[in-house]
């Protein structure tokens, strides 16, 4: 690792640290926090640190809830927006049972089990993530609606971005908690933004995406906005996804780049690709695991609907950009910013890894606009369509051994009556579209 524990006591002193908060996530990827005193960094470094498990949702039952924080040294950072005397630090942690073994319930351990078995094949994961969100007006409770005056798209600047302070902080905020960002902009829809931080190394990669969605909410806030990453906040308007670049490293070489094939891409890439369409259906519950999520994969939207890769077209779910050599990369595009980004990685790379294995031949690419062909040629072609909703996302997860043994018996039990419940709780819904459609006429 990057650093020792003399290090990290070092660094609380140096940084003149009051507070260290060690951090979580619990099955759905909701970041959780207990906060100690500087007088417990030790005690902390030292694995002694517990909590109840029982109250994280989908984490333990009352008789077996004792749970131990291990934190990650490497992941020491300080929180910028905090006061800068008496600092507060955070370590990401991994979650032990009181008997030292790994917690299955620990989406981190999921990834990095994944991690485990990729690097058998002598693998490393690269993934490079597009988080999309929108900034919205609070009201004067300070509550979040989905206002906004705003009427700026695709690539505008001020005036007619209002987000553009907002996200200038955001990214300063986040060099300084050592981000590469890579680009920043308005997206297509109104206050709708996108910052992309650099490619890396998969689990250091998931920690990111959990710190950026804090630090993104954190500072929103701070200028007086509600920053969502809720996929589809507006009908009517794009949603929000998070593309996922992946690829494969071997020797510190991209794996997925081969220039002596027509598209630049290798065997192994190829194999990738059919993996990740072999098991999409599957994998989709963890990819996009809200009610919600299933409004922004519809048409018109740039959102993906068809399972069917190109590198040519926007249109379907798998694209490969135009970079070649260390950039070659797959892109993911359907997980929104909702998804666990370490169960949505470990899914995919075991999904790119079994296709690795079995040589799964990649179906024919379609680079023609999907939504263009009628149903016939569809269906000609075998291109198959995302689930439909959270329930038919559900119930293909829950058909799944693939999917059992990719998150573990423990997250794929939980997991899955979880999102039946939801889903089941929405479809009992009386909501206002039926309100307005119905009443009046019936
Ligand atoms: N917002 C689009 C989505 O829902 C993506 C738009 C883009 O980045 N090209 O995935
Ligand atoms: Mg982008
Ligand atoms: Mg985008
Ligand atoms: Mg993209």
């Amino acid at each position: 690792g990057k650093y020792t524990k003399e290090d990290i006591l070092k660094k609380v002193k140096e940084d003149d640290v009051e507070f260290i908060r060690l951090q979580f996530t619990d099955i759905f990827g909701d970041l959780k926090n207990v906060a100690i005193t500087a007088s417990q960094i030790e005690k902390a470094l030292d694995n002694k640190i517990m909590f109840d498990g029982s109250s994280i949702e989908g984490f333990a039952r009352i008789e077996e809830s004792d749970m131990y924080l291990y934190p990650d040294y490497d992941t020491y950072e300080t929180f910028p927006w905090r006061p800068q005397q008496g600092k507060v630090a955070r370590l990401i942690c991994d979650v032990y049972k009181p008997d030292g073994t790994p917690f299955e319930g620990d989406p981190r351990y999921v990834l990095k089990r994944a991690l485990a078995e990729a690097k058998e094949m002598g693998y490393k994961m690269n993934v490079g993530p597009e988080c999309e969100f929108f900034l919205f007006q609070t009201d004067e409770n300070g509550m979040p609606t989905t206002n906004t005056y705003e009427r700026a798209s695709y690539f505008d600047l001020g005036p007619l971005d209002f987000g553009e302070n907002a996200r200038r902080d955001m990214v300063l905020t986040l060099e300084q908690m050592g981000f590469e960002i890579e680009a920043s902009h308005h997206e297509v829809a109104p206050a709708q933004h996108e910052i992309d931080f650099k490619y890396g190394e998969a689990l250091k990669t998931a920690d990111n995406i959990e710190t950026f969605k804090l630090v993104v909410k954190t500072i929103a806030k701070r200028h007086g906005l509600c920053a969502t990453f809720m996929p589809k906040p507006k009908y009517g308007v794009c949603g929000s996804g998070m593309h996922m670049n992946m690829s494969l490293q071997k020797d510190g070489k991209n794996i997925f780049a081969d220039e002596n094939d027509k598209l630049g891409l290798s065997q192994e890439a190829y194999w990738f690709i059919a993996g990740i369409m072999e098991h999409m259906k599957e994998m989709t519950a963890i990819t996009n695991p809200l009610v919600n999520s299933y409004k922004r994969l519809v048409p018109g939207y740039e959102a993906p609907i068809y399972i069917a890769w190109s590198a040519k077209n926007r249109s379907p779910l798998i694209r490969i950009p135009s970079a070649r050599g260390a950039g070659t990369r797959v892109e993911l595009r359907c997980p929104d910013p909702t998804a666990n980004p370490y169960l949505a990685m470990a899914v995919c790379l075991k999904a790119g890894l079994d296709g690795i294995k079995r040589q799964l031949p990649v179906p024919a690419s379609v680079d023609t606009n999907i939504f263009n062909l009628t149903a016939e040629e569809k269906k000609e072609r075998h291109i198959h369509s995302l689930p439909a909703n959270l329930r038919e996302a559900t119930l293909a997860m829950s058909e799944s051994d693939f999917m059992k043994e990719a998150v573990g018996n423990h997250i794929f039990e939980r997991y899955t009556k979880a999102k039946m419940d939801e889903w089941n709780e929405y479809t009992r819904q009386v909501t206002d579209w039926e309100i307005s459609n119905y009443l009046y006429k019936v």
